[in-house]
Order: structure tokens, then sequence, then C-alpha cells
């Protein structure tokens, strides 16, 4: 899936598995959705896995990248950092 199909995915339809990138491309669309969206249940759960596994690899070009999409986020979605 490119970014450009994970932009414009749509609330009813499930996405399948998100690339932390399509994931956060989702999250920017559909941030202001309803619980409902399965498209921000589908960002959402990719997101807050992908934290959990950076935090026990350590990595630290991952870490790079988490910090970089933590800051992102912090900006667009404030909700998810407080789960
Ligand atoms: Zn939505």
């Amino acid at each position: 899936m490119s970014a450009a199909d994970a932009a414009s995915l749509d609330c009813s339809t499930d996405p399948g598995v998100l690339t932390t990138e399509n994931a956060i491309f989702a999250m920017s669309k559909h941030h202001n959705c309803s619980p409902q969206c399965v498209t921000l249940r589908r960002a959402m759960d990719t997101l807050s896995t992908e934290f959990v596994e950076v935090d026990v690899e350590r990595d630290s070009r991952l870490e790079a990248e988490l910090t970089e999409n933590l800051r992102w986020l912090s900006l667009v979605s404030p909700e998810i950092l407080a789960r």
C-alpha cells in the first residue's frame, strides 16, 4: 500500500495490517474520527505495537525514527500518547 492509498482509506473499510508509515498517514486523515472508524483503530494498533517493540529492542535507528514519529503524532493526536 502506498502512502497515498493509506491517506485515502475510508472509515468503514478495514485496511488490514498497516506499516508504521501508512499508519501515520492514516492517522493524519482519521485522527478526528469516532472510535468506530476502523482505519483509525488499525492505525492506533499499528503505532502502539510499534512503540512496544521499539522500547524492547532499543534499536538506535528505530529510536530516532520513533522520536520523530512521536514528535509528529503529538501534534496531530496527543491522546494516543496517553495510552
Ligand atoms: Zn475515519
